[in-house]
Parts: C-alpha cells; structure tokens; sequence
C-alpha cells in the first residue's frame, strides 16, 4: 500500500505564495521514497497556479472541500465538475474544521463522496472525536459512525482515503500517542472490512493531527498507520518535506 503524505494548506497562501513554495518543494522532492505519494489541498483560489506547476508531475492536488451538486444558486460553492474540469485528482471531505465550524455532517460528507465519484475525483475522507466524545468513551462510535456514513453512497468501484483526525489534536501541538493513533486505526480498518469491498480494504489510512518532523518517524514505523494529513507543519517547504520523506 502506499504512503500518502498530504498537505492540507487551509486557508493559507495565497496564488503567488503557492507557486514560490511549489518551485521550492518540486526540485528538492525529485527522488522521494518508492511507495510514496505526495498530495497538496490548496484553497480553491489557488488550485489553478497548483494544477499548473503539478501537471506533468507525480504529486497530487486537489480542493480542501466542494459542495455536492453539480451546478446551482449556491453562492460560493465549489462545484466536483469544476474541480474534475481542472484536472483535480483528489479532494478533501469531511474535515473537522468544516464539522465543527461550517455544521458539516454526516449527510453531506456522503453526498459529498459521491459527487466525486461520480467525476471520478477521489475523496479523502476525515473523521475523528472531539476531546468530549473521548472523554465520554465514545470515541469507537463516532469514527465508526463517520466512516460508515460517509462512505454510504460511495461508488464501490472507486478508491478512497481516510484521515483519522482527532480533533484535539488538531492544530493544537497536542498529538495522539502512538498507541492511541494505532488503536483508531485497527478500528477503521475493521469498519472498512465491515463495510465490505476488498477495494476498501486497501484504502490507505492517514493519521493527522500536530504531525511535526519530530514525532513523524514513530508514528510513520507503525504498519497500521498509511500515511500523514499535516496542516501546520505543511506551510514551510524543509518541514513539510523532512515529513514526505520520512523513513518506514
Ligand atoms: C489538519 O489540518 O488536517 C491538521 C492535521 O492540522 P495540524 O497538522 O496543524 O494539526
């Protein structure tokens, strides 16, 4: 299975920015480690510079979230036809700061992947607790609530990948401990077998949540854990890259 590492820039950087960082990351990322894919979620802004320099490369891109109809009145919106009309290879769904601050739920990350499906853009998918929900022990249910949901109305032919994105850890310097990373994941992957296709079984698996250079290489060393989603730590070329470079 491959190794996704995967920025998500959130609202950062600009048109120009983006393309000062890319000519800095594509020469020193020419010989990344076999096996690994490298993805950049830009704003949507940006995604035109971004598609313009990553063409001809091996590195993906992709939009931070789209709506799921394909044209319509819903102001500022961005449409999977539009994202799959610029080439996106990939789009992000479902991530914790569009739950928790745009009311995103459940329903709309499964109308979500399907939309991108039916363009043919694979959506990565993220789920993850609050600090409340592990608090209260729930934490199995809500990741396996999410994922369940949100891969209802997928087309089973179609690849897709998970974020397993604890919400306190996220962008807060906090990140899960090895064992509790681990532990997330075994269950996603038991819902994926669970939810059936031998497709689902070879999703990759990213943790995300304060990755860093410094606690990338343990959690990188655990055969349950696929890969990373990194937003700080994403928005300088050398950490970025210490992370889509680091040893298995
Ligand atoms: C994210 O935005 O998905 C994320 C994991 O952010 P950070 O790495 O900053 O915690």
């Amino acid at each position: 299975m491959q190794f996704v590492v995967a920025a998500n820039w959130k609202m950062y950087k600009s048109p120009r920015e983006a393309v000062e960082y890319l000519k800095g990351f594509l020469p020193k990322a020419e010989n990344l480690p076999q096996g690994r894919k490298v993805i950049f979620f830009a704003p949507a802004i940006d995604l035109w510079v971004v598609q313009e320099l990553l063409r001809n490369t091996e590195i993906g891109w992709g939009a931070q979230n789209c709506y799921f109809s394909e044209e319509g009145a819903f102001t500022g919106e961005t449409s999977p036809k539009v994202l799959n009309e610029i080439g996106a290879p990939y789009t992000l769904v479902g991530h914790s700061e569009r739950r928790t601050l745009f009311n995103e739920t459940d329903e709309h990350t499964s109308k979500k992947v399907q939309a991108l499906h039916k363009v043919g853009i694979t959506p990565m998918l993220c789920v993850g607790e609050t600090l409340q929900e592990r608090e209260a022990g729930k934490t199995e249910e809500v990741i396996r609530r999410q994922l369940h949901i949100g891969l209802s109305l997928r087309d089973p032919a179609k690849e897709v990948i998970i974020a397993y994105e604890p919400v306190w850890a996220i962008g807060t310097g906090k990140v899960a401990s090895t064992a509790q990373a681990v532990e997330a994941h075994v269950v996603l992957r038991d819902e994926l077998r669970k939810i059936g296709e031998e497709q689902l079984a070879r999703s990759p698996i990213l943790y995300g949540g304060s990755v860093k250079p410094d606690n990338a290489p343990e959690l990188a060393a655990q055969k349950e854990i696929n890969g990373f989603l990194v937003g700080g730590a994403s928005l300088k070329v050398d950490s970025f890259l210490e992370l889509a470079t680091v040893k298995r």
